[in-house]
């Protein structure tokens, strides 16, 4: 039985634990029977399953349908953790509902968010959030797709890699500069409709763990003036925003794949006979065991710190963000590494469970900021703290 008594800690409510239990016991019997080998059809069958059950109401504000009144990371954090216990992609599915309406949720209009956010919840429209560019990454001041101002709208012209859902997705939530000012203070947020003119699918890029990924080009793709989102120049903001909510619950899915690996571990040590004996008798692999367990509890603490602290106490939480998904991607990772060991053999076996998180971990310590990107912003708020 997986160790819960997390769901006990003061940073969550009644209403969350029931969400946790809920949802555990919906995806054990809903995620199953997908063949996902076809990441596209997969993708879109998860993200119906996850609408028809009403999971998808976290993803918006209450005024189009959602769940809370405004986004509640707890239950974001939660819902990451608990689909990715049982299936990452299905964690994949939820995630990105979520972060590619976000900016929607937090700076459109009210035309745009009613246009959006319900069909978002429901399932009819897939969406993405496409910020990152072959020559900006983590270098996001660097980005150089441009929005033009054309007759009462934009034009947008450039490029765009790395965008989760991207060739599935129904519209993009697009960064681009605008040039009110150099650097990251001249870019501005976008929707773009998937099917806008100028808008190609130019690469489906495959990765360790597959999942819908694609590079996008801009050619003389014209959008409206309604489709901007935030103020002109506000693009920055706009993405720092909802990586504020997004960037926690990347640490919260680094939890469920690590709480899941530990489970699979436990159970193989406890079963697995050898020497006379459970593997789990040998010291070597308690201590293994035990810290494999401190890093889960240590990174749980700090996910549902920054969720609470996002949703009680603060506007911003960018500091206990990078903590949260910094401790938790990175420990993840050395936890399912762990898991594979004690797996031996059967750990590398290609679909075995831990072989499986082994892939899906990976990643998840680059995106939405890599780890080092995530140790300078930390210094920083150290470095501002002693000052103030
Ligand atoms: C599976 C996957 C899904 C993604 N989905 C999306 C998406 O949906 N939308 C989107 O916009 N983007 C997405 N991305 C892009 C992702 O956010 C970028 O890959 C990430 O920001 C890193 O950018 P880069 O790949 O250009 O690496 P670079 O910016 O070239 O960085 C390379 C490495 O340099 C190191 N580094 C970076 N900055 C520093 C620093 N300040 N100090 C020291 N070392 C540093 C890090 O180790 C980093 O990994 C996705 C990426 C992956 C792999």
């Amino acid at each position: 039985m997986a160790d819960k008594s997390f769901l006990d800690w003061p940073f969550l409510e009644p209403a969350h634990r029931e969400l946790a239990a809920s949802l555990d016991a919906w995806a054990a019997d809903n995620l199953g029977g997908i063949d996902e080998a076809d990441v596209d059809a997969a993708c879109r069958e998860l993200v119906r399953r996850l609408a028809a059950e009403s999971w998808l109401d976290h993803c918006v504000p209450a005024a189009y349908g959602g769940a809370s009144e405004k986004l509640d990371v707890r239950a974001l954090c939660l819902i990451r953790e608990t689909l990715a216990c049982h299936s990452g992609l299905a964690d994949f599915a939820f995630a990105m509902q979520g972060l590619g309406s976000g900016a929607i949720s937090l700076y459109g209009s009210d035309d745009i968010r009613s246009a959006y956010l319900p069909a978002v919840r429901t399932g009819q429209k897939i969406a993405a959030f496409a910020l990152s560019e072959p020559e900006a990454g983590s270098d996001v001041a660097a980005l150089a797709t441009t929005a033009v101002r054309d007759g009462n709208g934009w034009r947008i012209d450039g490029e765009k890699t790395w965008i989760s859902n991207g060739g599935i997705a129904d519209y993009y939530t697009v960064f681009a500069r605008t040039g009110e000012a150099p650097g990251a203070r001249g870019l501005s947020a976008f929707v773009v409709d998937a099917d806008t003119p100028g808008l190609e699918i130019a690469e489906r890029i495959e990765v360790i763990a597959p999942h819908p990924l694609a590079r996008l080009t801009f050619d003389n793709c014209q959008v409206s003036a309604d489709r901007l989102l935030g103020a002109p120049g506000e693009g920055f903001k706009v993405a720092m925003a909802t990586l504020d909510i997004f960037r926690s619950t990347v640490g919260a899915a680094a939890l469920g794949f690590a709480r899941h690996a530990l489970d699979l571990a436990l159970d193989r040590a406890a079963t697995r006979e050898l020497f006379g004996g459970p593997l789990a008798d040998l010291q070597m692999i308690q201590a293994k065991l035990a810290d494999m367990a401190l890093a889960v509890d240590a990174s749980a603490l700090l996910v549902y710190r920054a969720a609470w602290t996002k949703d009680v106490k603060a506007d911003r939480v960018t500091r206990e963000a990078s903590m949260a998904k910094l401790h938790a991607t990175e420990s993840a990772q050395t936890v399912i590494d762990e898991a594979v060991q004690i797996f031996g053999g059967q750990g590398v076996v290609s679909g075995a469970a831990v072989e499986k998180l082994y892939r899906e971990i990976r990643a998840l310590r680059i995106y939405e900021g890599a780890s080092e990107v995530q140790k300078v912003v930390i210094s920083k708020a150290a470095l501002a703290a002693r000052e103030s």
